[in-house]
């Protein structure tokens, strides 16, 4: 390995990038990794922890008004979206220090700048143009926001890299698109006070996730007041003299606000990174191509993350980096399971879910007991707020194991992450019957259905 300047070069500092340099270094490796922009990539910076930050700030605006109905007057409230900002951006100035001291610690060499592969075994730097050679380059660069460039004057648009430092939080916005980021941009706002409405193309929010928590979670956001519009899409974004946006949309609304933000998917962060050159294959929408472990079309090169699209979450990211690394520096070959990943969506309310949705697992089963449960939680029997929760658990009618457990409100996330080890574990429906019930919690409804609400034969 000598004649490289490293064993592993490592292009982008994210979750997954870090992840398996550190790894790959503690297994004895050589290491070497750039970043263009901050350590800590899109999940710290501008993604799930500022995010998440914001969505704490968003939900005090609902838990001032639940206080009155436990025996508190809250006084006047006033939000300020800067002193909102600059928190953040302190937390995550903190979080990227932690990532840069953690690659020093393990002697992971760290340069500030866009790198590019010039050959399998080159990348050069170009802030320097130095040329660095590798025995393996790992690319893991992310994907960044897409836009829908056919529509007029989609350049007034914000995405989710501007909308966490807006000087101004805007009083009236339009979000656009129907996934993960979307959804929760929209309760975000919305709890801030911003009149917000969503706009999606398809016939109910956030595909690919139980069709009764869609319907449920997108009620429950109208019920707070989101305007969620569907079946269209904006056909031209219009710069008013005000300076205001008209959001023009293919059923002939014309919707004013003052910003407009797109979340509608993330696109592979691909571009003139020279993986042509070097002979890395790609996808039709720019991802690289990876085998099971990783790996590319070239021997050398290996992708985790979000630029592989596999499943573009940052826990399967630093999985996919922490497998590649002891496979290929430390002798314990190992690969990532993306058959069962747990995953929560920060809506408002949270949704949490692990395992197939019904319309899945109808289709690699034809026998189902559905167990379906709706519930107003219990917190809200005093604050008086229409808000009711939804747990849904589906079952193989046959073999009586969990296939899938669905959950809409409280703490979702935290739930999702509990059942993922159930459901990892291959638990049946009498696993769960014969737990224990935590009281009162609204979790213990998950091992109290009895009966199921719905039998799906044949
Ligand atoms: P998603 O893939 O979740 O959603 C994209 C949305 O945009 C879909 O509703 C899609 O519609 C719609 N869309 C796509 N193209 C167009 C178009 N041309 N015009 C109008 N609408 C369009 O992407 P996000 O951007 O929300 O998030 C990216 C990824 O980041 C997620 O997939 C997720 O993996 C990850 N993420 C995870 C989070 C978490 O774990 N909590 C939080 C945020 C992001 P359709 O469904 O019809 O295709």
């Amino acid at each position: 390995m000598t004649d490289y300047d490293y064993d592993l070069f490592v292009i982008g500092g994210g979750s997954g990038g870090v992840r398996a340099a550190r790894i790959a270094a503690t297994h004895g490796a050589r290491v070497g990794i750039a970043e263009e922009y901050r350590y800590g990539g899109t999940c710290v910076i501008r993604g799930c922890v500022p995010k998440k930050l914001f969505v704490y700030a968003s939900k005090f605006s609902e838990e001032f008004e639940d206080a009155e109905g436990f025996g508190w007057s809250v006084g006047e409230r006033n939000f300020s979206w800067q002193k909102l900002v600059a928190a953040k951006d302190q937390e995550i100035t903190r979080l990227e220090g932690i990532y840069r001291r953690n690659l020093e610690r393990t002697d992971v060499e760290a340069h500030d700048s866009r790198a590019v592969v010039e050959d399998a075994h080159t990348v050069r730097l170009l802030s320097t143009g130095q040329q660095i050679t590798a025995k393996y380059i790992l690319i893991a660069v992310g994907a960044s926001p897409n836009l829908d460039h056919s529509v007029a004057g989609v350049e007034h648009v914000i995405t989710s890299n501007e909308a966490f430092n807006m000087a101004e939080l805007p009083d009236r916005i339009l979000v656009a698109g129907g996934g993960y980021i979307a959804v929760e941009f929209a309760g975000i706002f919305n709890g801030m006070g911003v009149d917000t409405t969503l706009i999606y193309r398809g016939e109910e929010i956030l595909r690919g996730f139980d069709a009764d928590l869609r319907t449920a979670v997108r009620q429950e956001m109208e019920k707070k007041g989101i305007k969620v519009i569907l079946g269209e899409v904006f056909s031209k974004i219009e710069k008013t003299g005000e300076g205001t946006l008209i959001g023009h949309t293919t059923s002939g609304r014309a919707l004013e606000a003052d910003q407009i933000m797109y979340a509608i998917g993330r696109n592979p962060h691909t571009k003139d990174l020279g993986l042509e050159k070097a002979g890395v294959e790609l996808a039709d929408n720019g991802s690289i191509k990876v085998s099971a472990d990783s790996r590319t079309s070239v021997e050398s090169i290996y992708a985790v993350g979000d630029v592989t699209d596999r499943a573009a979450l940052t826990p399967v990211a630093i999985r996919e980096g922490h497998a590649f690394a002891d496979t290929v520096f430390g002798n314990k070959p190992w690969t990532v399971d993306h058959s069962l990943i747990p995953t929560a969506v920060f809506s408002q309310p949270e949704m949490g879910t692990v395992g197939l949705t019904q319309d899945e697992a109808l289709k690699k089963t034809p026998n189902l007991d559905i167990y379906k449960s709706s519930f107003r939680p219990m917190k809200h029997t005093l604050s008086g707020r229409d808000e009711k929760m939804l747990m849904k658990m589906i079952v193989d009618a046959d073999t009586q194991k969990v296939l899938g457990v669905h959950v809409l409100g409280p703490d979702a996330g935290e739930l999702a992450q509990v059942l993922g080890i159930a459901l990892q574990m291959g638990a049946t429906k009498a696993d769960f019957d014969k737990t224990i019930a935590v009281h009162p919690t609204a979790a213990e409804e998950l091992v109290t259905m009895r009966e199921p609400t719905e039998q799906l034969r044949g």
